[in-house]
């Protein structure tokens, strides 16, 4: 029999899942989306990579969306031409001048920062983190030019990493020079999404969207959240955005980790109720990186995002440069499966959504959960139906979302329990809702005694817009 997993998986792409082989095969494993992590990515391979993407997928015979993901207000040391082992209680600078290699000379060693404003932001007393939070300095004294620390935790500091400010309040534009042609690529090439790195505010997303409309983009907007700025601003950020990201990577490091699950409840909690996809990202599998099995504790975060319905789970290190990126997909795959099983039976805390239009979708959801083995079909050419039947997150019954556009059919592959197929839509309501019935019927996901739960929120030909729900019994 078919079986559904409501929850999503992406997978972000490198080395080791880049060939045209690997995509199908990680395509046919079950990944929803891949991502592309724009920090590390030339123009060339991103609209190659873009192009076999969607070539793999017709092999496969199974659609993805396409994630890129742009580094936003990102700071980073500079190139070194050898690794420094920084020293406890050592003293060191980060400069600001402009220049690409440091020579080591002087007395006190230093590294250049991509960040001319960085002096001005930061104050004596601040912590710097390098490289993941794995290097910790303390701000001793600046000037125009330098940023004079004292090394607190020692470790070897290699070129070109990731510098985290605890707190600070970062004056880069939350929406760069890069940021701009990168999307630019992605919207020429056909981006599904685009995720935006470090949201502080909701006038980051209004920013970006602006930029999409400007360019006639429909991709959706996802923000991630990774400091403390943007916890503080978490509800008007999940209400400006299409879908929430919890980048546990950096938000790890720039809050104190006791918060972390905190705040992913939250993030969760506050996404279902405001009708928002979240995604969950970082260090889902580490050890798979190199080791084929999960770790115990890997497995149990796992289903702790399954337990609290987010919509997706997702991969970096491990399929970027792991060894084992199928076995992570079907880690994740199986692990959210088993804890779906659990959730069958469990209504999920009722949503308070103010709009009628999500009291109609409601409605059906609650007969849905009333009707043993039901199906929701929802006919929708935007996703928003689909989207919003989801945000009621049915108990047990999958949403079969048909839609006349590729785009929307990618774009729904984000959404927790929604199965999106292609099928002609008419004018007509009712014809597109008999059509839709036939071809799921031919396509043998809807058999003879199915209960289906048809949720039609379509404008007709006079443009007038009338919700309805029917029930169907499929002969
Ligand atoms: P990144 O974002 O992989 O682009 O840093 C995710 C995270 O910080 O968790
Ligand atoms: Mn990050």
């Amino acid at each position: 029999m078919y079986s559904l997993r409501r929850t999503k998986i992406i997978a972000t792409l490198g080395p080791a899942t880049e060939s045209e082989e690997m995509l199908v095969k990680i395509t046919r494993a079950g990944v929803d989306i891949v991502r592309l992590n724009m920090a590390h990515a030339k123009h060339s391979w991103t609209r190659d990579i873009i192009r076999r993407i969607r070539r793999a997928s017709q092999t496969a015979n199974r659609e993805v969306g396409i994630m890129m993901d742009i580094k936003g207000p990102e700071i980073r040391t500079g190139d070194l031409i050898t690794p420094i082992e920084l020293k406890p209680g050592e003293i060191f600078d980060f400069t600001v001048k402009p220049g690409a290699t440091y020579e080591q000379c002087a007395e006190v060693r230093s590294v250049n920062v991509n960040y001319l404003n960085l002096v001005n932001d930061i104050g004596i007393g601040n912590t710097v983190l390098v490289d993941n939070g794995l290097i910790r300095l303390e701000v001793l004294s600046k000037d125009q030019a330098h940023i004079r620390c004292r090394v607190l935790t020692p470790g070897e500091l290699k070129s070109r990493r990731h510098i985290n400010l605890p707190g600070i309040k970062v004056s880069l534009p939350s929406f760069t020079e890069k940021d701009r042609d990168d999307t630019f690529v992605g919207i020429e090439e056909g981006i599904d999404f685009v995720a935006l790195s470090f949201v502080r505010e909701a006038t980051d997303i209004v920013k970006l969207r602006s930029f999409l409309a400007e360019h006639q983009s429909r991709a959706r907007i996802i923000a991630k959240i990774e400091d403390q700025t943007a916890i503080r601003n978490l509800d008007s950020i999940i209400r400006a955005t299409d879908v929430l990201m919890v980048a546990r990577g950096d938000l790890g490091i720039e809050v104190p980790f006791q918060e972390l699950p905190v705040i992913q409840r939250r993030a969760v909690a506050t996404c279902i109720e405001h009708g928002r996809p979240v995604i969950i990202a970082t260090h889902m599998l580490e050890s798979m990186i190199t080791q084929p099995m999960p770790t115990r504790a890997e497995i149990t975060d796992v289903a702790n995002a399954v337990y609290e319905r987010s919509d997706c789970l997702m991969l970096s290190g491990e399929t970027t440069i792991g060894r084992y990126p199928l076995e992570c997909v079907s880690v994740l795959d199986t692990v959210s499966r088993r804890i779906e099983r659990e959730l069958r039976n469990e209504l999920p805390e009722p949503t308070t959504f103010i709009k009628e239009r999500m009291k109609l979708l409601l409605s059906a959801v609650v007969m849905a959960n009333e009707i043993p083995n039901s199906i929701i079909l929802a006919l929708t050419r935007y996703g928003t139906t689909a989207a919003g039947l989801a945000a009621h997150r049915p108990a047990h019954s999958p949403i079969v979302a048909v839609t006349d556009s590729i785009n929307t059919l990618r774009q729904l592959k984000i959404i927790r329990s929604v199965e999106p197929y292609l099928v002609t839509l008419f004018s007509d309501p009712e014809k597109s809702t008999a059509r839709a019935i036939e071809s799921l019927i031919r396509q043998g996901r809807f058999q003879r005694g199915d209960k289906i739960i048809a949720v039609i929120d379509m404008p007709n030909n006079q443009s007038r817009c009338i919700g309805s729900i029917q029930l169907h019994t499929v002969e």
